[in-house]
This record gives structure tokens, sequence and C-alpha cells, in this order.
């Protein structure tokens, strides 16, 4: 049995069967993928900047048709998809099919599995180059990263080199966007919405054949967030819990309140996140990259605020 059914959780137990939603207070929660939907949501990471182990860095796949697009590439990105390729058997998220990615935000805890992203499956036998859309800087940050493993390429591509016969498979196509329709092919049309978070951000909407999945990133509540889903059948929202905030100590010595400052500008809480999801209606709403005392506190502090269908996304669960 899939180890993240055997995990107790105090949590929703919800199952996706088509594209009904059904939900029941459980003691556990088992996600099921939509059976007849073709679109796959993949939790890669719905960690945080804290480095927790079963929690790895944003990352989120959304999966049509036997293709993977990436949304942020937090730390460990690789190996979860390949874990969830493993573990699921969605091949598109083997590592050499990992080729169309959009960043939210070019903050670390999004970004720093760019590296991974570009290299990891080159090494492994990506032959085409990695294509990325995000907000402006994501291009000095796509060369900047090349330059810095330059030593790596020009060793893997020289006469001697291991990869010379694929030599671009660690290049990237870096597209920086403005809100609006950003992407667009046979699976899946992606429009950015711009968001309140504290540089240029993102979330996106993908209209598939047969979903539509609006992902937040980082944010503080937008309208520009309800009128992307507006019924959509999949919300995925970051949140946190003000009991969390309050009992937070200040990293690095900061003076008290730093993060509550920063936190109450450019993130959401349990309470917000419910208003926004009253007014955006989605058929499911999965929360992620949280942080709260427990799961449980998460669990029951959104309860208390919003009776829709919701669930505490976890690594590696498929929806
Ligand atoms: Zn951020
Ligand atoms: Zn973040």
């Amino acid at each position: 049995m899939n180890h993240h059914l055997t995990r107790l959780r105090v949590m929703l137990t919800a199952m996706v069967v088509g594209s009904v939603v059904v939900a029941a207070h459980s003691a556990e929660q088992s996600p099921r993928a939509s059976q007849s939907s073709s679109t796959k949501v993949v939790l890669l990471g719905t960690g945080t900047p804290a480095a927790t182990p079963d929690r790895s860095g944003p990352a989120t796949a959304i999966v049509v048709n036997d293709t993977a697009y990436l949304v942020d590439f937090g730390p460990g990105v690789v190996r979860r998809a390949s874990a969830a390729a493993a573990g699921t058997g969605i091949m598109a998220l083997q590592p050499t099919r990992l080729q169309i990615a959009f960043v939210t935000h070019l903050h670390s805890d999004h970004t720093v599995g760019f590296a991974d992203l570009i290299f990891s499956p080159w090494t492994l036998g990506r032959r085409v180059p990695l294509e990325v859309y995000g907000p402006r800087g994501l291009k000095e940050m796509s060369s900047h990263l090349i330059e810095a493993y330059r030593v790596d390429i020009d060793t893997r591509t020289n006469a001697d080199g291991n990869q010379r016969s694929f030599p671009d498979g660690y290049k990237v196509n870096a597209h920086e966007i403005i809100a609006g329709v950003v992407y667009k092919d046979t699976n899946v049309t992606v429009t950015a919405f711009a968001t309140k978070h504290a540089m240029e951000s993102y979330g996106y909407r993908f209209d598939t054949p047969d979903r539509s999945i609006v992902i937040s990133g980082d944010t503080n509540p937008t309208q520009a967030t309800v009128d992307a889903c507006r019924g959509c059948d999949v919300l995925i929202h970051e949140v946190h819990t003000s009991a969390w905030l309050a009992a937070r100590p200040e990293a690095g010595g900061a003076p008290p309140g730093t993060f509550r400052r920063f936190s109450e500008k450019y993130h959401t809480t349990t309470e917000q996140l419910a208003e926004i999801a009253q007014r955006a209606k989605p058929r499911l709403l999965i929360l992620y990259h949280y942080n709260s005392l427990t799961p449980e506190e998460l669990q029951s502090d959104m309860m208390k605020h919003y009776s829709g269908q919701f669930v505490i996304g976890r690594d590696l669960d498929v929806y």
C-alpha cells in the first residue's frame, strides 16, 4: 500500500471520481486521481523554506496526455518527480521528460531546484532545451546558472565528454511573461494572472480538455485569484494559520514582528483563504505551501472558516 495511505491523518477523505468530489470526515485522507480525467495534478513539493524532510520545496505538476507541465521548482524537484513516476506510473514525470516549466516568482524556495531541473535531466539523457516561463529576471537567472556550471558543461560536451552527442539538453529557453495567455499547445492553455507578493509574481490557470486548474503561488488575497478560478475544478492555494504566525520565532534574530508584517502583506491566512474560496467556488481546494503548528491545527482551523471541499496537500499526492 502506498505509504501516503497508511499514514494517519486527521483530514478530509477526498475521492475525486470523474469530476465529482465526495468528501467525508475521516482520520485518513485518501487522495484519488480522477479516473475518467486525463489531466492529473501531482503535488511534488508542498513545503516552504523550512527544511522539512517529508515536504519538498514548492513544485506542482499538471500532467495532460502524457506531458508534464511544472509550476515552480523548489529544492528536490527532480527527485520528487522521479518518485512520482515510479510510485504512480505517471511516466511523463520521468526526469528526461521534464521539459516545460512555469515559475510563479523568483524567491529561492521556489527556484533553488532550477539548477537541478536544468542539469540532472540532461545528464540522464534529455536532449532538448528546457522551456521556462516566468517573471522578469528569469532570463538572467537562467544565464547566470548556466555560467555557474560552465566547468560542468564544458567537461560534458568536449571531445571526451559523455554528453557531447546531445549538447542542447542543458540549454534553457527562458520566456519572460506578462499577465494573459502565456502558453498554448494541443493539451493546455496556460493563463498567468498577477498576484500580490514581495516581487513580480503570477498565479497560473491551466485549461485542459477536461479540467480547469488554478495555482496561486505565494500571494496575499487577490481578486485576480478569484477571477481566475470562478468555479474551476481545482484551486491550489498557499496558506498559513494565525496561530503559527503568532508562535513563530524570528529567523536569524530579526526584530520581533518582522516576519508577521511581511506575511500580512504577502501571504494568506486560513480565514482569508476561506473567503477567497467562498467567492471563487472551486470544486476542490488544495492547501499547499502551508505553515501551521501541526496538520491537525491547519485542518481544524480551515474547517472553522470553510465548509467546502478541501484537502491538505501532501508531497506525491495525485488529484
Ligand atoms: Zn515567495
Ligand atoms: Zn514561497
